[in-house]
């Protein structure tokens, strides 16, 4: 699934091509992708209206219209947003008064579009925990003091730190060499202290490469991300721990592929 990285890449370069511009025409070609409202009125409401300013948070991206509503998209777990677009193989399509398309791509219909008023009142933004950009190294570490959650599932937990999914928050635990089965509250403060760090830096790295094409996430340009090759863990289970050579070995942990190095991470 997109996270952090691969979203606020879209919306870098979405703010690129789309700011500004005026929609004259939405395509729908399957409307299970639009949440609410109905297909007639999502149409409705974003048809004629600009994009005034485009925003992220957590893992869920926001264009404010000039109508004053807000289309909000998720992308979950295959969704693709394409610029230029063709229509040819979107779920739904926005054209704008220039003639060209943005494109809602999502093989596996999973993804969520929606016309909201407020973007405020969503139930996902109530319920969203911080960004780890947003905490102090203290907050982050009192935090976890009293968590007695496996500490993967639990960085990966939208509603305590917001934007880290499965995949970053293997590579972040892997270099703060700390084992994702781990009670929260059982890290010592330094191990806290350089997950706080490791976390931040993973993403960073990850928005400078333009995220990791997993799944079927790519750049709006149709292109692939460049982190993939810098990944450590992530679906490397059998290769070479690029530290002490040991297997890295993969655990379901929560109901998800979790990649470490058992010797690496205590
Ligand atoms: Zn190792």
């Amino acid at each position: 699934m997109p996270e952090l990285p691969e979203v606020e890449t879209i919306k870098k370069e979405l703010e690129k091509v789309i700011s500004g511009k005026k929609i004259i025409e939405v395509i729908v070609n399957n409307p299970w992708v639009i949440k609410e409202p109905k297909k007639e009125d999502f149409i409705k409401s974003l048809k004629n209206t600009t994009i005034k300013n485009i925003l992220r948070k957590g893992k869920l991206l926001i264009l404010e219209l000039s109508s004053g509503k807000s289309l909000a998209i998720h992308l979950k777990l295959t969704g693709q947003l394409i610029y230029p677009g063709n229509v040819r193989q979107s779920r739904v399509s926005f054209k704008f008064s220039d003639g060209k398309f943005l494109d809602f791509n999502d093989r596996r219909l999973l993804g969520e579009l929606r016309i909201v008023d407020d973007w405020h009142s969503l139930k996902f933004i109530k319920e969203l925990g911080p960004e780890p950009f947003d905490l102090t190294e203290e907050e982050f570490k009192k935090m976890l003091s009293d968590k007695k959650t496996k500490i993967k599932p639990l960085i990966m937990d939208q509603t305590f730190i917001s934007g880290v999914g499965n995949l970053y928050a293997a590579e972040a635990l892997f270099r703060a060499r700390i084992n994702p089965e781990k009670p929260a509250c059982s890290l010592s403060d330094k191990e806290k202290g350089l997950l706080f760090k490791e976390i931040k830096d993973t993403l960073n790295e990850a928005i400078k490469y333009q995220g990791s094409s997993v799944d079927q996430y790519v750049q709006l340009s149709g292109e692939a991300g460049g982190y993939v090759k810098y990944h450590k863990v992530y679906d490397r289970e059998g290769k070479p721990c690029l530290v002490c050579k040991t297997p890295i070995k993969r655990i379901d942990l929560g109901g998800r592929g979790t990649y470490f190095c058992p010797k690496c991470q205590k």
